[in-house]
């Protein structure tokens, strides 16, 4: 067996209705003066989290005080941009706040890192997507159009709730990318040059719940009790993505994300769900039994993972050619050359002809083999 490191992973309560326990769980922070985090678009959950802080009373917690709210701020933006994160720590400072709570998707949570690692506050996590970002100790941010990636254990949040019910308001097509967004966290875990046995049970166990309850989810007229329990098995899913991605290191795939995204402004989920078959249609030839692995964790495949990935994104609501996100075929060349500018470990090694075909597809949006 290769050697393997044990993880740190947050505290995390997870079901239907959890939000009720935010105040039991900032208590157990020691929290007494939260400043809330989202963006522009979710300040009604900001603001029902604030009416569950503020009405109310005792804990459980021995020695708990009584919460109130030291402030909040509503312009978390997509990739974190450096510029943000300066005006909300200004803010801050006017009030003497002792925790940060963050409300929404992997933008939100993002700043919540980006002000906890300059602060040294506690950061408890609400997650209402499925991207990850809450299970991780990995920061990225943007400044000067240049997006960079750092790892860091104080990154990590403390407390991650995670209520199913949140994630029902996402549109049914953030439901689908956000959610191969989090199917390509646990693809890459399992072909990781880092992988540890405990890391690729969750991967395997993420596959098949993701894969599995997307198309449940992202179909509106399904029987509203399945869709229910594909929600419910779609975060659960989505957590363990995180926890593969906290904890192992990506490859090819995440590389091509961030050298398209980062770049090119394009959008994350989006971008994630464009490139995964061919991310995983590239590395294929090298990785048998991971193939194999996938092809018996994705219904529908009959023994060839790529068929079965192939079939579960015609299922859902997306749209798989990043030309129809504004990526622009004159592009492709430079968007190959910034994939191959780092060099990273790959199964299969960098080929530039070839990885300058695989980008080309992905803005065409060829189905891949
Ligand atoms: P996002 O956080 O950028 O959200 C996109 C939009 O959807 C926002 O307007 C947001 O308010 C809205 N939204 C989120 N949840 C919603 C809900 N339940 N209902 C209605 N609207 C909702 O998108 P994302 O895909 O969650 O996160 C992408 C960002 O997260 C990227 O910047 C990416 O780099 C980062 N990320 C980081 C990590 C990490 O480990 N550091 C992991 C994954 C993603």
């Amino acid at each position: 067996m290769a050697a393997f490191h044990t993880f740190n992973v947050p505290r995390v309560i997870f079901g239907r209705g959890t939000l009720a326990k935010l105040p039991e769980e900032v208590a157990l922070l020691g929290g007494q003066a939260p400043f809330l985090l989202s963006t522009p678009q979710q300040t009604d959950q900001l603001e029902t989290i604030r009416k569950i802080l503020s009405s109310s009373s005792e804990t459980s917690i021995a020695g708990a005080g009584k919460v109130t709210v030291a402030g909040s701020f509503t312009e978390a933006t997509m990739h974190t941009p450096v510029r943000i994160t300066d005006k909300a720590i200004d803010t801050l400072k006017s009030l003497s706040a002792d925790l940060i709570i963050s409300i929404g998707g992997g933008s939100t949570i993002g700043l919540g890192k980006a002000i906890s690692i300059r602060t040294g506050l506690p950061h408890l996590c609400i997650p209402t997507s499925y991207a990850g970002s809450e299970m991780t100790p990995i920061l990225g941010e943007t400044a000067d159009g240049r997006k960079t990636t750092r790892s860091d254990p104080r990154i990590l949040p403390r407390t991650v709730i995670y209520d199913v019910d949140l994630t029902g308001t996402m549109p049914a097509t953030m439901r689908a990318t956000s959610g191969i967004n989090a199917l390509a966290h646990a693809v890459e875990a399992l072909y990781s040059r880092d992988a540890s046995p405990v890391v690729t049970s969750m991967a395997v166990e993420a596959v098949r719940s993701l894969s599995q309850s997307l198309p449940k989810v992202t179909d509106d007229n399904s029987d509203a009790e399945a869709r229910s329990k594909a929600q419910e098995d779609a975060l659960y899913g989505a957590w363990l993505c995180g926890m593969c991605l906290g904890n192992v290191s990506m490859s090819i795939h995440h590389k091509l994300c961030h050298a398209l995204g980062g770049s090119f402004n394009l959008p994350h989920g989006e971008t994630h769900t464009a490139v995964l078959p061919h991310s995983l249609s590239y590395v294929a030839p090298k990785i048998g039994p991971v193939m194999a692995q996938l092809a018996s964790a994705i219904p529908g495949s009959n023994g060839d993972a790529m068929v079965g990935l192939n079939s579960l994104l015609a299922k859902l609501p997306v749209k798989l050619a990043l030309k129809d996100y504004g990526f622009k075929e004159e592009d492709i060349d430079k968007a190959a050359d910034i994939a191959l500018s780092q060099p990273y470990w790959s199964p299969r090694p960098l080929e530039r002809d070839a990885i300058r075909e695989v980008v080309r597809r992905i803005w065409a949006g060829e189905p891949a083999r």
